[in-house]
């Protein structure tokens, strides 16, 4: 069910290979989301809550009680969460806190000339938007990786959003309510899809709501994943909001060769592809017998997995494939130009060649390292960026909230030493005002 692409002998063929051409990739992609996204983000912008009303009826068939979830029902969730579920909870978010502990900056303060200084100000974004999925599945996990690190960079005021489910009262999963408890998070919103986007984006006034007290202050940034609509409207408000990346429908890449085994490549294939019917699963091999493997693998692994359906959709859709090279040289080429959300490293030496990676959203080296690891407990972050993205976009850390904002501190005698280069430089631009700004502090001292 799952197609190959075979990529042997035409290097040596003579043949010059554009490998983002020839990787996998989902026929449905943002770009054609956004036609979809662009009269829901506008409608809720102009409409307001009745919008959302609107829109959360027919996307998650809910009739909307409250935009905002009480703090009760946030109460109740965590009273009655699973202990086995809030001690996995408890130690995913400690591990998360361990690794984006780490990433705090500290602001940084150049003399660059006696008198002189730069500083660079690590300041967080005052109100972030966290957006945590909640379709075909639901999404706890992404509530901790979204959180933590906004809550390590400082961010004052911080917003959760999650579909409604029709089975729990038209509130969000309320493992997603206990988790926003356990975080300290209180101001929740039952709202999903690209219509929660555009409320964080546009916010939603009192004028627009009517007179029931519903208002939703606009955010300065919108972070985490989720569907194609999602990404896509992401896509759309970037600019009237700040986002992280576009952190679409999931993506596994496996780079592996003869020593890797075959039961675990398939297992992680699968389990990526349980995530959307978009999912990608992609192979890359010099081993013919264990492509061969997997093959036979995945098709005795769909069989009994839960959701095999979405499974089967994902892994015989375009997006996915097994690509056969002539060597792991070839399969870094492959791979680098694929720049998977999650990429995983099955070699012999397998630290070696994941040193050699540079586009992947995450990697995850060796045998022991499997992506749902990442998903939920490794510590590091599991919102990353999709659909080629990590060739220039890193996944959701303490930086994604945080600004460098340089403050200059010059005085007199240090203006004065470098003020000739000042006017020369506003002179080649033809502003000579820029010149005049720094003629204008020294007049009538000899300058
Ligand atoms: P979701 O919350 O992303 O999407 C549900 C919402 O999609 C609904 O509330 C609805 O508003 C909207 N929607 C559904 N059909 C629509 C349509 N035809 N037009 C417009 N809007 C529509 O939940 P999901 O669907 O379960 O998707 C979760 C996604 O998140 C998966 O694709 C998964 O792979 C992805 N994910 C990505 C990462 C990452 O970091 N890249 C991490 C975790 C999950």
């Amino acid at each position: 069910m799952i197609r190959r692409i075979d990529l042997r002998g035409r290097l040596a063929a003579g043949e010059t290979l554009d490998y983002r051409t020839l990787v996998p990739r989902a026929p449905v992609d943002v770009e054609a989301a956004l036609d979809a996204v662009r009269p829901i983000c506008d409608d809720v912008r102009h409409r307001g809550l009745a919008a959302v009303r609107e829109l959360t009826l027919r996307f998650d068939g809910v009739e909307l009680r409250d935009v905002r979830v009480p703090q009760d029902a946030i109460d109740q969730a965590l009273a009655g969460l699973d202990g086995r579920v809030r001690t996995a909870l408890e130690e995913s978010i400690r591990r998360a806190r361990l690794v984006h502990g780490d990433q705090r900056r500290q602001d940084v303060t150049t003399t660059v000339v006696p008198g002189g200084t730069v500083t660079e100000r690590w300041i967080p974004v005052q109100r972030v938007g966290l957006y945590v999925p909640g379709g075909l599945a639901v999404y706890p996990s992404s509530v901790v990786m979204n959180v933590v690190p906004a809550q390590v960079a400082g961010v004052d005021s911080l917003a959760v959003a999650s579909p409604p489910q029709k089975h729990f009262g038209g509130l969000p999963h309320p493992t997603i309510l206990a988790a926003c408890a356990l975080l300290g998070v209180t101001e929740v919103y039952a709202v999903g899809g690209a219509q929660a986007l555009a409320m964080f984006a546009y916010g939603l006034s009192n004028d627009a709501v009517g007179d029931d007290g519903v208002r939703v202050r606009p955010v300065d940034l919108v972070t985490g994943p989720g569907n194609v609509y999602v990404a896509a409207a992401k896509r759309l408000l970037r600019g009237v909001v700040g986002i992280d990346a576009e952190a679409g429908p999931t993506e596994i890449a496996v780079l592996a060769d003869d020593t890797a085994d075959a039961g675990h490549v398939a297992a992680d294939l699968i389990s990526q592809a349980e995530h959307d019917p978009l999912a990608a699963s992609v192979l890359v091999t010099d081993s013919d017998a264990l492509a061969d493997a997997v093959t036979a693998e995945l098709d005795l692994r769909t069989k009994t997995t839960k959701h095999d359906e979405r499974v089967r959709t994902a892994l015989s859709g375009e997006q996915s494939g097994i690509v056969l090279v002539d060597d792991l040289e070839q399969g870094l080429a492959v791979v680098d130009a694929y720049a998977a959300e999650h990429l995983e490293i099955q070699t012999r030496d397998a630290a070696t060649v994941a040193s050699r990676v540079r586009n992947a959203g995450a990697v995850f080296v060796g045998p022991w390292s499997p992506v749902s690891l990442g998903d939920y407990a490794a510590g590091s972050n599991h919102v990353l960026p999709t659909g080629g993205s990590a060739r220039h976009t890193s996944g959701l850390s303490v930086q994604t909230f945080l600004r460098g904002v340089h403050v200059v501190h010059y005085d007199q005698e240090a203006l004065k030493n470098v003020a000739d280069d000042v006017r020369a430089l506003a002179d080649a631009e033809d502003l000579p005002a820029h010149g005049e700004a720094i003629t204008a502090r020294f007049e009538g001292d000899g300058r």
